[in-house]
């Protein structure tokens, strides 16, 4: 599968390892345990319809966004799988959600009270997740006394299906925290509290990818994986507990190459000076297609196997790198932008470096 562009940035990106890394996870969880593809952000910058795709043919069985926009897109590109929007979605958009049968999460007596009314209207069913808050200090409900008080009147309603209940962890790729395991405990006391009214949730689930690697223990009945997807690791230092392929490589190639000498500058500021004469090499490619200007005098490239120093400010549109010493460099030459290194030069997360790569960056699949 090709994009057309005339464009020598572009990230390649491999379907086929979103597929086999679902597939690793499938065999990783149990059998009645449900995997979810995380493919919010546009599938963390990979292509969201794509990577759905990949995912549900590997063995994914629902998928997660963010917003209700990006539920919409797999929706209109055909895909029939349960698709949950994880965060907020606002009252005046449930009616778009219900028709379109994707799947809500609910965590205030907002957006339980507008659903209540549309149920009124509506004969559609309404599958919705509830979102505890065990520790992550972000959204979902507090306690038992709240979690109760919002459900009950959703329990009651014929068009109303409570499929899930769920939270997420804070620090769940720090294999020496007990910080998850309270949270857990917090989030089983929830689901048990419900169980005691006589509300069975069919699906109870807490972790993402690094809960998914690290805490079998904790899996449930569904688990959802996002940046392992694309076989990226949560946590750089994390040994990997299954085999993953990154599913994304960033490439540029070099348009110039000159021979300064000793005492140029380089670039916007002329934060970088020759020390010495040096072989300089323009890429083309900058901040407007997600490379962070952080990278200036920072991080490096790969080129034949060797790195290629970023040297003066990233620009909008073009970036230079020392390959001074590096063989077989000609005009035309490919370089790589290694992900998980390119993150740590500039203090980052490699989830950050991928969702940023812009839509001006062609991306070829395979
Ligand atoms: N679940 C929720 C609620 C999330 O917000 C995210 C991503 O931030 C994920 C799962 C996937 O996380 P990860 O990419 O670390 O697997």
């Amino acid at each position: 599968m090709k994009t057309s562009s005339f464009r020598n940035t572009y990230a390649q990106v491999s379907l086929r390892a979103i597929e086999e890394n679902a597939a690793s996870f499938k065999t990783w969880i149990q059998p009645n345990c449900q995997l979810m593809a995380v493919v919010k952000g546009d599938g963390y910058g990979h292509g969201a319809i794509t990577a759905a795709r990949a995912a549900l043919k590997g063995g994914a069985t629902y998928l997660g966004v963010a917003i209700l926009d990006e539920a919409l897109e797999l929706r209109a590109a055909g895909i029939k799988a349960p698709i949950i929007v994880l965060g907020y979605t606002a009252p005046e958009a449930l009616q778009a959600a219900v028709r379109n049968e994707i799947t809500i999460t609910v965590f205030s007596t907002e957006v339980r009270d507008a659903l209540l009314k549309l149920a009124q209207a509506e004969t559609t069913p309404m599958k919705v997740h509830i979102k505890t808050e065990t520790g992550m200090g972000r959204i979902g409900v507090q306690t038992i006394k709240e979690l109760i008080e919002l459900i009950t009147p959703l329990s009651h309603h014929e068009h109303i299906e409570i499929e899930g209940l769920f939270t997420h962890f804070a620090e769940a790729d720090v294999p020496t925290s007990s910080y998850t395991d309270e949270q857990f405990e917090k989030f089983i006391a929830f689901a048990q509290a419900l169980e005691n009214k006589g509300i069975k949730i069919p699906i109870k689930h807490c972790c993402n990818s690094a809960g998914t690697l690290l805490h079998k223990d904790k899996h449930l009945d569904m688990v959802r994986v996002g940046i392992s997807l694309y076989g990226l690791k949560p946590d750089v230092s994390l040994h990997m507990p299954i085999q993953l392929k990154q599913a994304m490589h960033l490439y540029s190639s070099i348009v110039s190459l000159r021979k300064l000498s000793a005492g140029s500058s380089i670039s916007y500021g002329r934060t970088f000076s020759l020390p010495e004469d040096r072989t300089i090499a323009t890429l083309p490619i900058g901040y407007a297609d997600g490379l962070s200007r952080a990278l200036s005098n920072k991080g490096h490239v790969i080129v034949n196997w060797q790195k290629a120093q970023v040297v003066g400010r990233v620009c909008m549109d073009q970036t230079m790198v020392d390959v001074t010493g590096i063989s077989d460099i000609h005009i035309g030459k490919r370089v790589e932008f290694p992900i998980d290194e390119m993150a740590e030069a500039v203090g980052t997360i490699n989830y950050e470096i991928v969702c940023a790569v812009s839509r001006r960056v062609p991306r070829y699949y395979r």
